[in-house]
C-alpha cells in the first residue's frame, strides 16, 4: 500500500467520513499514520474484585451467566440486562435501548468488557459496557486523539489498524545512528505510537519519534546556514537618507536598539548574505530594527518583505511601516490570507515586476505563486511560530537575500546555542524608557473577583482591561465556550456597565480587525480574548490583563502576553488567576510575579520542567514538529544535533552538488515513511 494514496479510497471511508477526516488535517495514509494520539487511557484489566472502583474504566473478563428479561421504563425506554459473572461475584451488565444487544453474546462465554463498574454491595453493575480485547493482560492502553466533530476515537483506531495490517514502513535513520542510541525501528516506532503494548514501548517510540525529528530539524538549520553562509550575498551601500530616517522617528533609539541596527548595517554591507536572530524581550523594538533595516535595502534598490504568525500582527506592522516611511517615497504593500483576489493579483504583479517594494505579510507570501522579482531582505518576526521549511520557503524566492528573524521568546542561554547555532544573534536586552514595571499578582480562582474589583477600577480611571482564556487543546469548541461563557457571565455581572466584547480565533479576519479596533479607540473597555492577542496587539492605554487558568500556560507565553499591557505610560497590572494545587505551579506562579525579565522566566521554567513527561504528548505544530519540544527534549535534541553536525561536517567544504544530495536525504529522513 502506498502511505501517498487519498484517505478516501479506504475501505469504509466514505464521503462523509472524508471530510470529517478532512478536517483533522487528514488527506492521506501517511497523514493518518501521523496523527499521532494526544493522550492515553491505561485501562487496568482483571483486577481482585476488592480493587476495583467506580471512577476509573476497568476491563474485566466476564462469563455469561443468563439474560433478565426487557424492562420498559416509564419514559418508553428499554432496558436489556445481561447477568454475568466476574471472580465469584455477579456482574449485571444494562443497554439502554439496545435490545438485540443479547445476540452478541452467548451463555457460558467470556468476553472483556469495558467500563466503569459500579460496586453494590456484593455485586457489580455496569452501564453500557463495550466489548475490548484484554486478552488477559494485565492491562490496556488506549489511545485517545484530538479529534473535531463526532469523529470517535473508535473510528480512528479502526482505521489506522486497518492501514497497519497493510503497510510496510521501512527505516529511514543512518543504521550506525540506530545502534549507536539504541533506537527502536521506525516500523515498530509508528505501530506502537498507535498503540503501544506497555509504558517501556510506548517511551521507546516517543524516543525514536522525537530523535529523528530533532536530527531532521537540526540537519535543516545546519544545511539553511550552509546555503545562506557558502554563497556571495548582496553588497548594500549604507544611504545617506538614514539619518533623516533616523530624525523622523518619533523617539530615540535606546542604546541597544542602536547596537543592534548597527550590526545589521555592518551585515548588509558585507559580501556575505546576513542570517541573524533578533531576540528581545516583549515591548523592547524590535520592529522599528527591522523597518530601519528594510530601509535601507529598499533605498538600495531591492526588495524587502516582513513575515508574521497573524493577521493582525500583519496589519499592525504595515500600519506603522506606512506612517514612518510616509515622507520618503516607499512603495508597501499588505499581503495576507483575507486579501482579495483581485487585489492578491495586483500585488503580486507588482512584486514580481521589477517594481523596490515592501511587503509585509503572512504565510500568504510564500504561496508558489508569490515571485520576487529582486528580494534583498527577508524578515520572520515571532520567528517560533514559524518552521524551517517556511523560513526557507521565503528565503528561496530571493537570490541570496539577508535574512533576520526576530523572536521574543527569550531562549536560554544554553538551549540558544543548540537551536540557533547557525545564527549570529543580536539581543536587544534593554526596555525604551519610562516603561512601567508590570505589576503582577497571583489569585486562586475563589478570589477572582478581587481581580474584577481592580479590573473595574482601572476602568474607572479611564484605562482598559484585558480578559484571557486559555485554548484548550482537548477541544477546540470547549474553548470558544469558555470565552463565551465568561463573557455572558460578566456583561451581565459585574462589568454590566462597561462596553465588553469577545475575540477568538474563530473569527471572521474582519470581525476580529473590527473587534481590536473598537478596542484600539476606547469604544470597548473590556476585551475577552483567547490568546490570539498574544501577538501584536498594541494598545498603550490598556492597563490590566487578567489571565485564567494561569496555571495551563507556560511561562514563557505568560511573559509573552503579559507584554500586552505597559505599553503606555500607565503603572500596569496582570493578575493570573489559577489554582496552586501543586507545588510546581506554585513555584511557576512565583516565578512570574517575582520577575519581569523573560530570559531569567524561560531558564527557571526549563528547570522546573525537567526532564519532561513522556507521556503527555502534544502536538503543537512548533517548528513543524509533532511530538518533540525543543524546551523539554534537550538532551535527545543535543545527540541530534552532535549527529548532524557530524554527518554535515564530514561532507566539508559543501558545494552546491553535495548539498542537493543531502537534501534529498533529508527528505527521505524527514518523511517518517518511505514507501519503494
Ligand atoms: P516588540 O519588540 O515586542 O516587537 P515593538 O516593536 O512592538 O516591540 O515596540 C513596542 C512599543 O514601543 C511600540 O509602541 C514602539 O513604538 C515603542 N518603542 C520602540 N522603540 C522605542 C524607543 N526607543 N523609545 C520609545 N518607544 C519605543
Ligand atoms: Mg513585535
Amino acid at each position: 500500500m502506498q502511505v501517498s494514496i487519498e484517505i478516501s479510497s479506504l475501505k469504509g471511508v466514505g464521503p462523509k467520513l472524508n471530510e470529517k477526516l478532512n478536517k483533522c488535517g487528514i488527506f492521506t495514509i501517511l497523514d493518518l499514520l501521523l496523527y499521532f494520539p494526544r493522550n492515553y487511557e491505561f485501562i487496568r484489566a482483571n483486577i481482585a474484585f476488592e480493587e476495583i472502583d467506580g471512577e476509573e474504566k476497568q476491563i474485566l473478563s466476564c462469563r455469561v451467566k443468563g439474560f433478565d428479561n426487557d424492562i420498559r421504563t416509564r419514559t418508553g425506554k428499554y432496558i436489556s440486562g445481561i447477568k454475568f459473572e466476574y471472580d465469584g461475584h455477579i456482574v449485571e451488565g444494562k443497554w439502554f435501548n439496545q435490545r438485540f444487544i443479547k445476540n452478541s453474546y452467548k451463555i457460558g462465554q467470556n468476553y472483556d468488557l469495558v467500563g466503569k463498574f459500579k460496586k453494590i454491595g456484593n455485586r457489580l453493575e455496569i452501564i453500557n459496557p463495550i466489548i475490548g480485547c484484554a486478552q488477559a493482560k494485565s492491562s490496556e492502553i488506549i489511545p485517545r486523539y484530538s479529534l473535531k466533530d463526532d469523529l470517535s476515537d473508535k473510528i480512528l483506531i479502526k482505521l489506522i489498524n486497518q492501514v497497519m495490517a497493510d503497510v510496510i514502513i521501512n527505516d529511514n535513520l543512518p543504521k550506525e545512528l540506530i545502534e549507536k542510541y539504541n533506537l527502536i525501528g521506525l516500523d515498530e516506532a509508528i505501530r506502537s505510537i498507535h498503540f503501544p503494548k506497555g509504558k517501556v514501548e510506548l517511551e521507546n517510540a516517543v524516543v525514536r519519534l522525537k530523535f529523528q525529528e530533532l536530527f531532521t530539524y537540526s540537519m535543516k538549520l545546519l544545511l539553511l546556514k550552509n546555503k545562506v553562509r557558502s554563497n556571495d550575498g548582496i553588497r548594500f551601500k549604507l544611504v545617506d537618507e538614514l539619518t533623516d530616517l533616523k530624525l523622523s522617528l518619533p523617539f530615540n533609539l535606546t542604546n541597544a536598539q542602536t547596537k543592534v541596527v548597527r550590526e545589521i548595517l555592518n551585515d548588509q554591507r558585507s559580501p556575505y548574505p546576513m542570517n541573524r536572530l533578533v531576540q528581545g524581550d516583549v515591548g523592547s523594538g524590535k520592529t522599528i530594527v527591522a523597518l530601519i533595516a528594510m530601509f535601507n535595502v529598499i533605498k538600495n534598490g531591492y526588495q524587502a518583505s516582513l513575515m508574521v504568525p497573524t493577521e493582525i500582527l500583519a496589519n499592525q506592522h504595515y500600519l506603522e511601516a506606512k506612517k514612518l516611511f510616509e515622507p520618503f517615497n516607499i512603495a508597501i504593500e499588505l499581503l495576507t490570507g483575507s486579501t482579495t483576489a483581485k487585489e492578491k493579483k495586483r500585488i503580486k504583479e507588482r512584486i514580481s515586476s521589477e517594481e523596490v517594494i515592501i511587503v509585509i505579510g503572512t504565510h500568504a507570501l510564500i504561496q508558489e505563486d508569490v515571485q520576487f522579482s529582486n528580494l534583498g531582505l527577508v524578515i520572520t518576526d515571532e520567528q517560533h511560530r514559524f518552521g524551517v521549511e517556511q523560513r526557507s520557503k521565503l528565503i528561496n524566492k530571493g537570490r541570496r537575500p539577508d535574512v533576520i528573524v526576530m523572536s521574543a521568546t527569550p531562549i536560554p542561554r544554553t538551549l540558544a546555542l543548540y537551536i540557533y547555532s547557525d545564527l549570529d544573534v543580536s539581543i536587544i536586552d534593554e526596555l525604551p524608557p519610562g516603561r512601567k514595571k508590570i505589576d503582577t499578582k497571583f489569585f486562586v480562582d475563589r478570589d477572582r473577583n478581587k481581580a474584577y474589583d481592580l479590573a473595574l477600577e482601572e476602568v474607572g480611571l479611564g484605562r482598559q482591561v484585558y480578559i484571557v482564556c486559555p485554548l484548550i487543546e482537548e477541544n477546540e469548541k470547549m474553548d470558544l465556550n469558555s470565552v463565551e461563557k465568561l463573557y455572558d457571565e460578566l456583561k451581565d455581572g459585574i462589568f454590566r456597565d462597561t462596553s465588553i466584547e469577545i475575540l477568538h480565533g474563530k473569527m471572521k479576519p474582519k470581525e476580529k480587525a473590527e473587534i481590536i479596533t473598537a478596542f484600539k479607540e476606547d469604544k470597548t473597555k473590556v476585551l475577552i480574548s483567547t490568546t490570539v492577542i498574544e501577538v501584536g496587539v498594541n494598545v498603550p492605554n490598556a492597563s490590566i490583563m487578567i489571565i485564567e487558568n494561569a496555571e495551563r500556560f507556560g511561562l514563557a507565553q505568560l511573559h509573552q502576553l503579559r507584554g500586552r499591557v505597559g505599553r503606555g505610560e500607565y503603572a500596569s497590572y496582570c493578575v493570573l488567576l489559577g489554582n496552586a494545587r501543586s507545588n510546581t505551579t506554585k513555584k511557576r506562579m512565583e516565578i512570574m510575579t517575582e520577575s519581569t525579565d523573560g530570559f531569567y522566566i524561560s531558564e527557571q521554567d526549563l528547570k522546573l520542567r525537567g526532564s519532561g513527561e513522556v507521556f503527555g504528548l502534544r502536538q503543537s505544530g512548533d517548528a513543524g514538529l509533532l511530538l518533540a519540544d525543543i524546551y523539554e527534549d534537550t538532551e535527545i535534541l543535543k545527540c541530534a544535533r552532535g549527529e548532524a553536525r557530524i554527518l554535515l561536517g564530514s561532507k566539508e567544504p559543501m558545494h552546491m552538488k553535495t548539498c542537493s544530495d543531502i537534501e534529498k536525504s533529508i527528505e527521505r529522513w524527514s518523511r517518517y515513511i518511505c514507501f519503494n
